[in-house]
């Protein structure tokens, strides 16, 4: 049996055309558009490209942008200064500040000051906490994204048995908790797993988020999983995933190919957070839209 091929660029596509829906509706109400402001400090030319990504997405919906890029020597408190003034401007919906930063200014402590209501990128300690207690709150984009492509397939979750290969604060980890917030059976695998082979095909879903070519193999899947591929791995064929795609292919129902999977769908994530979030500061009690 061969796979059906996940389009994730289409998926992105439709999301991102239903934010601009909703931002259109949201601002015909008579309320503000949202507004997202990225904070990049230093000139390093992959962070410039995936910022101005972000606010071209963002102006393509119509959300505000705040475009803020301070120079490589900016200090500490000057970055903190900016997030602080960024916290308390209502114009300001969502606040990103792009990593890493220089080795002066101290982004994870940084990122722990955005709040919660504008952390649309979901990954301060707070919403990270929320998520862990299942309790409202915006949700980090990648696993979202993931989510997303799974119930536009309508992959059954309650009861099912998911693997997710990687533990990080990015992706793996949160996306654990939003497969067990779906009444999944959890397995959270990494680099000191036993057997990852064996633990890997008993996966009914089979995540792959580790950022090593290939290294999940086409015998790890188990006839008719569904196998989703997050790794980015540059290689001298190109960009591919973390799993070995046409064996995988061969056994699983659906699979997400890379690129064109799960990379496209961060950004339209990032553009429904930012509207969940203007939303849920006009309402009351805060939070009420968040689901
Ligand atoms: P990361 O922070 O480096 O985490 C990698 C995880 O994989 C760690 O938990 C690590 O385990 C685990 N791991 C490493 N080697 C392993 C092995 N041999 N067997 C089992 N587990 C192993 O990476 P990340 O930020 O989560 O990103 C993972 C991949 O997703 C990368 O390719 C990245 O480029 C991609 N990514 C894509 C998107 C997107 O599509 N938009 C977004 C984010 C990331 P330990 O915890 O034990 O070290």
């Amino acid at each position: 049996m061969a796979a059906q091929r996940i389009d994730g660029k289409a998926i992105a596509q439709d999301v991102r055309a239903q934010v601009r829906r909703d931002v259109a509706a949201w601002v015909e109400q008579g309320h503000e558009p949202p507004g997202l402001a990225t904070v990049l400090v230093g000139d390093d030319p992959a962070s410039a490209v995936y910022v101005g990504g972000k606010q071209k997405a963002s102006a393509e919906v119509g959300i505000a942008g705040f475009d803020h890029r301070l120079a490589q020597d900016t200090s500490h408190a000057e970055v903190e200064a900016l997030l602080r003034e960024l916290a308390g401007d209502p114009r300001v919906s969502g606040i990103l500040l792009q990593l890493p930063t220089p080795p002066q200014v101290d982004g994870a402590a940084l990122t722990a000051l955005i709040p919660p209501g504008k952390d649309v990128d979901g990954l301060t300690p707070v919403s990270a906490g929320l998520l862990a207690q299942g309790r409202p709150g915006l949700r980090s984009c990648t696993p979202s994204g993931v989510m997303e492509v799974l119930r536009r397939h309508d992959v059954a979750l309650e009861g099912a048995e998911a693997v997710v290969v990687g533990r990080s604060d990015l992706v793996g980890r949160p996306l654990s908790a939003l497969l067990l917030a779906a009444n999944a059976t959890v397995t959270v695998c990494h680099s000191r797993t036993r057997d990852l082979g064996a633990v890997c095909r008993r996966a009914d879903v089979l995540v792959a988020a580790v950022g090593r070519a290939r290294m999940i193999q086409g015998d790890w899947v188990k006839e008719g999983a569904t196998v989703i591929d997050v790794g980015i791995n540059r290689t001298d064929d190109g960009i591919v995933g973390d799993v070995d795609f046409e064996p995988a292919a061969e056994r699983a129902g659906l699979i997400t190919p890379v690129p064109g999977g799960i990379g496209p769908m961060t950004i339209a994530m990032l553009l429904r957070n930012t509207l969940l979030a203007a939303q849920a500061a006009a309402a009351e009690p805060v939070g009420a839209a968040w689901s």
